[in-house]
């Protein structure tokens, strides 16, 4: 379970589950390898693409504190997976009831799952994300049945929060739309920006233009990953990714993704 400690939190990233290995040219369809076969060789290898379902655990001043929470217990998207959020949360000597704190990127059915299961939590998110889903036509309908099920009770009861700017101390939101509407990575400690789907491939660090299936506004989601690596290189952030796998889920930006080493 790798974590790293940023200005007195401690960041921990959880896995709630991984599906199998599978072709690249599935889930980025414009992406073209062989026009930059260093970077395909390097994060595509044998032309697949390998991805995980994680949400991070902050600990520290605020509590226990979530930035997404998963598939959740029953990964219907992908029939035969299970998400084991509780498991990774013992693991990190927290549980499901001891979150006090949900901080949404986004609203897509894997960053929500859980969010019936966290019995004593407030949940954060971008006024723009909310209003997309809960309107007409939001868009494929897995996303939307997933919004229905496990955030709008949320919104009914209350504690379902607005997050704009800093939404806890030493975390703050830093808008990144394109992936979603009201997408936004997560800054942690002034030191680690969680970037949420902003990447889904450290590869995309070196392509932008490579967008993954589920980017709802390709262009910019394009214009997001090159504004989002800026900053990071700028302001020397260490960076993370939900959908990186466990080995390559901290890193620095340089010309491309340097993963931290374990
Ligand atoms: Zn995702």
């Amino acid at each position: 379970m790798r974590s790293v400690e940023v200005a007195g939190i401690r960041v921990v990233a959880l896995t709630d589950c991984a599906p199998a290995p599978a072709a690249c040219g599935y889930s980025f369809p414009e992406a073209d390898l062989a026009a930059h076969p260093e970077v395909a060789a390097r994060w595509f290898s044998g032309g697949e693409f390998r991805t995980r379902f994680g949400p991070f655990l902050l600990r520290g001043g605020n509590g226990d504190v979530l930035v997404d929470c998963g598939m959740g217990p029953e990964v219907g998207y992908f029939p035969g997976l299970l998400g084991d959020l509780p498991g990774e949360l013992a693991r990190a000597g927290s549980s499901l009831d001891r979150v006090t704190e949900v901080v949404f990127t986004h609203l897509h059915v894997d960053h929500v799952g859980w969010a019936p299961y966290l019995p004593n939590a407030l949940f954060h998110v971008a006024a723009a994300e909310w209003a997309h889903w809960a309107g007409p036509g939001a868009g494929l309908a897995h996303h939307v049945e997933a919004v229905g099920r496990c955030i709008a009770p949320l919104a009914t009861a209350g504690r379902l929060v607005m997050a704009e700017r800093e939404v806890l101390p030493g975390v703050r939101l830093i808008a990144a739309p394109g992936h979603t509407p009201g997408h936004q990575a997560v800054l942690v400690g002034e030191g680690l920006l969680i970037a949420g789907d902003t990447w889904h491939n450290p590869a995309q660090i070196a392509v932008p233009q490579w967008c993954h299936r589920a980017d709802m506004d390709k262009a910019a989601a394009v214009v997001t990953r090159g504004r989002i690596a800026a900053l990071a290189r700028e302001n020397g952030w260490l960076v993370a990714a939900g959908h990186f796998t466990a080995e390559n889920v901290f890193g620095r930006i340089g010309a491309g993704f340097e993963p931290l080493s374990a």
